[in-house]
């Protein structure tokens, strides 16, 4: 495989991102503060989204995927690398430079109630983004608005002098998308959006997202802890590993031939609705923790996990090979 090439140049990409770090740093001290290392959540993710398309973005907690999000939403500053969104390179924007950005790019968080003000009626809740921004109107047209983001997110307009606490879980998320969506957003950066939903309710707002998708012509990063969540709603899936994609395929290549041994793990891990078949398949579980995202990196990052590893792994490092759009894998076995 080749290594990938530079993701600047498309104009037909919504969002482009080109070996985007995110390190904390890890200060000691109590009085003469000194920075003693860095945790390296974000460390050297490149990928693009085409207008219209969902990335759905998998990996187990802590292997930077919300922060990723929260990069290019510029709500974290990144240590490196190029964030262009709609063809501006928003790198280096400030909040100022942000604002009228955030229009175009909002957010959905995982935590429907966290996430939604306990005070607030639902119609203020909607209002506030409107306000925030001065495109609020006049009464008549707020009101429209507002009735207009509940009916397309299925709630009933006439709930918009509730509480947030009056509303089920799954009807609290419809709350959060239906603010993120009365701006009228090109990119929706969604994070864990269903993960704290009861099972049955998943799906429902998987679809919800589905059909906003399609009738409003958005596109979507769309990060999950496991695969099963994200299969339905994308177009491509990036599988990301203490800080990097270690796997991006197309969702059909990936579910029909993962490559990446942990991409291959995850994949194990979606439980099968047959009892019986579930009971019997042979189990491919990923032992131990992933090593410290602040040590020196030595060698592939899932070497002491892997069931594949060779003695190089635990020597060079994996660079992520293929073709962007397509498929591209960190793993010496595809080098
Ligand atoms: Fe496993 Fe080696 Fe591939 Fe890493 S590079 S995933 S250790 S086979």
């Amino acid at each position: 495989m080749q290594p990938p090439a530079s993701t600047m140049p498309d104009a037909d990409d919504i969002l482009r991102v080109e070996d985007l770090k995110v390190h904390f740093p890890i200060t000691r001290g109590a009085v003469f503060r000194r920075q003693a290392g860095a945790v390296r959540a974000v460390d050297g993710v490149t990928f693009t989204l085409a207008r219209g398309e969902t990335l759905g973005v998998v990996g187990e907690s802590g292997c930077g995927k919300s922060t990723t999000g929260l990069a290019i939403a510029r709500m974290v500053t990144p240590t490196a690398g190029r964030i262009a969104f709609e063809g501006v390179d928003i790198t280096d924007f400030d909040q100022d430079h942000m604002r009228p950005l955030r229009r175009r790019m909002q957010m959905v968080y995982q935590d429907p109630y966290g996430s939604l003000n306990p005070r607030m009626k639902v119609r203020d809740i909607i209002a506030e983004p409107l306000e925030v921004h001065g495109i609020a109107g006049g009464r008549a047209a707020l009101k429209e608005r507002i009735a207009a983001s509940m009916a397309m997110t299925g709630l009933a307009p006439a709930m918009a002098d509730r509480y947030p606490h009056e509303f089920s879980g799954g009807q609290r998320q419809r709350i959060g998308i239906a603010r993120a969506l009365v701006l009228e957003p090109s990119l929706v950066i969604c994070d864990e959006p269903v993960s704290a939903l009861d099972v049955s309710i998943q799906a429902q707002i998987v679809n919800l997202f589905v059909d906003l998708r399609d009738r409003l012509g958005l596109s979507y990063i769309f990060i999950a802890h496991d695969l099963a969540v994200v299969r339905h709603i994308s177009h491509r899936i990036a599988v990301m590993y203490l800080g990097r994609i270690v796997e991006i395929a197309r969702r059909d290549d990936l579910y029909r031939d993962p490559l990446h041994p942990y991409t291959k793990a995850l994949m194990a891990a979606i439980p099968i609705p047959d009892p019986e078949l579930e009971a019997t398949r042979p189990r491919q579980i990923v032992q131990g923790e992933p090593p410290s995202a602040t040590g020196p990196r030595v060698g592939c990052a899932f070497h002491r996990r892997c069931p594949a590893a060779m003695p190089r792994c635990a020597q060079e490092d994996p660079v992520l090979m293929g073709t962007p759009g397509e498929r591209a894998v960190a793993c010496h076995l595809h080098d």
